[in-house]
């Protein structure tokens, strides 16, 4: 039960209760971290506030905020392997995947170190009609400031890289941050704050407090000195986001729930298709926000489609975070797995098939195997909520209007599929899915240049791209009377 990162309880502002964290390919402890208390929280956001204010960070010259984002960006790629350790131990995920996400994360800051300096205002040189009717030359421009103190509060699934598609414009931007990990996932986080101070992030810009949501979370998303909140998890803990937010009218990005919709066409390339609609609903055991677990199948091809899609969650290799290989690793928890055990034995009572899977595995971890189901109806929590676990249901279509009201028909709007070899269909398709975020003929395609806005309850605002840091600035107009 030891790792080589800062948990020390000492450390100035960090409570002395404890968090412990487990493996959950293992179900082992593999570390405790520090469980902050308001104090905790208190000292962590006067830490940022008063970096805040100095300017220490938001007035250094562009090149040098670039340039130390630059150098974190080399760091993590030297411990790659350091922190995909972690990572893999932590979430259960295995060790090349946690180098993959966290690959993709450091693409996130590479592509937000390069933002600094370059966002703009607007300007306008006019004769206008000042006040009390006699016209006046002005010269108008708006600015773009900081927003202040930025609390970031990030879920289990992706640590690192969720932690970093928020740290990353806040920085970039010129805010300081005080970052909540998940209680399950802390440990690269806290590494994350190393790695920052190393590169010459300023002492008390970026700030990891560890601990429970409904603690030191909810300390943080209510606190009267913090600016922004950024958000990534369930629609239930955002709605207490927002009303917790309300204290101060703080600004909120909220990346939220979802409950996407595959959809694949008669037309559409089968051996990819099937694939990928395996893959969208699989990778990371289907804890992924963006997880595609409705898969509406046009009739046609309906039957192959169920079969294949079987054929591939049983060959899918599972295993933990030892294992090399695996694909489908462990869900997060004990608890996680008995919801997504509940939402299947509801479906089951009644009448819902179960074609693979359904039931936990035979060894030590949180596994569940994946899981295709059929027989579906649209009141089932296996269509309505979002599940983080590898359970899909696949739900026959005949045309487009049916299949269009069907896949909109959810609270969410995070992410769409479509499949189909028709070009017009796709565009036609696509406009009319009620979703952030919509990939024809691939699986969870990201870009760090391309903003994902969650729709309806999937969330407010939106990350990555120049959305994402625009979510960091304060908009101000000047006018200059001449
Ligand atoms: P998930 O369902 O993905 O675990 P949650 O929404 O439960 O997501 O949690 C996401 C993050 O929100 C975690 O860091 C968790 O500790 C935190 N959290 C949970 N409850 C609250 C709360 N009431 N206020 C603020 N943060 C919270």
């Amino acid at each position: 039960m030891s790792n080589a990162i800062d948990t020390d309880p000492a450390v100035e502002g960090r409570s002395s209760g404890i968090v412990p964290v487990f493996n959950p390919s293992t179900e082992e402890q593999i570390a405790e971290v520090p469980d902050s208390d308001q104090a905790a929280v208190d000292a962590a956001v006067a830490r940022a506030r008063e970096t805040f204010e100095s300017g220490v960070w938001r007035k250094l010259p562009h090149q040098q905020r670039a340039e130390i984002l630059f150098r974190a960006n080399a760091i993590i790629k030297e411990r790659l392997d350091e922190l995909a350790a972690a990572e893999s131990k932590d979430n259960g995920m295995n060790a090349t995947a946690a180098q993959q996400i966290i690959k993709v994360a450091n693409d996130m800051l590479l592509y937000y170190a390069g933002w600094v300096g370059k966002i703009h205002g607007e300007s306008s040189n006019v004769v206008t009609d000042g006040l009390l009717g006699h016209y006046d030359n002005f010269h108008n421009f708006t600015q773009l400031e900081p927003i202040g103190v930025a609390g970031l509060i990030i879920p289990w699934n992706g640590p690192f890289f969720v932690a970093m598609l928020k740290a990353a414009p806040a920085l970039a931007a010129g805010c300081s941050c005080v970052l909540k990990p998940a209680e399950e996932t802390p440990l690269t986080a806290l590494m994350m704050e190393q790695i920052f101070r190393e590169a010459g992030v300023p002492e008390g810009v970026f700030n990891v407090i560890t601990g429970y949501g409904e603690t030191t979370g909810a300390a943080l998303a209510a606190h009267p000195d913090v600016d922004k909140i950024s958000f990534t998890g369930s629609t239930e803990v955002g709605k207490l986001i927002v009303q917790a937010a309300a204290g101060n009218l703080k600004r909120l990005t909220l990346e939220l729930g979802g409950k996407s919709p595959l959809i694949m066409f008669d037309d559409a390339n089968l051996d990819k298709a099937i694939m990928n609609a395996g893959l969208g609903l699989l990778v990371g055991s289907g804890q992924n926000c963006s997880c595609t677990s409705r898969i509406y199948v046009q009739r046609p091809i309906y039957d192959q489609v169920v079969e294949g899609l079987a054929a591939f969650a049983k060959m899918l290799p599972m295993g933990g975070s030892e294992d090399p290989v695996s694909v489908l690793g462990p869900l997060i928890s004990e608890k996680q797995r008995q919801r997504v055990e509940g939402i299947v034995a509801e479906g089951v009572s009644k009448g819902a098939e179960v074609i693979t899977g359904g039931k936990r595995m035979d060894r030590k971890g949180y596994f569940y195997e994946a899981t295709i189901m059929t027989n579906t109806t649209p009141d089932m929590r296996l269509i309505r909520e979002e599940i983080f676990g590898p359970v899909g249901s696949v739900i026959p279509f005949d045309d487009e209007d049916e299949v269009l009201a069907a896949a909109n028909d959810t609270e969410y709007g995070l992410a769409g599929a479509i499949w189909t070899e028709n070009v017009g269909r796709a565009h036609r398709v696509a406009n009319e899915l009620r979703a952030g975020q919509v990939w024809v003929n691939c699986a969870l395609g990201a870009d760090p240049a391309m903003p994902i806005c969650g729709h309806k309850q999937s969330g407010w605002g939106g990350e990555r791209g120049k959305k994402g840091i625009e979510e960091y600035f304060n908009t101000k107009a000047v006018y200059i009377c001449h």
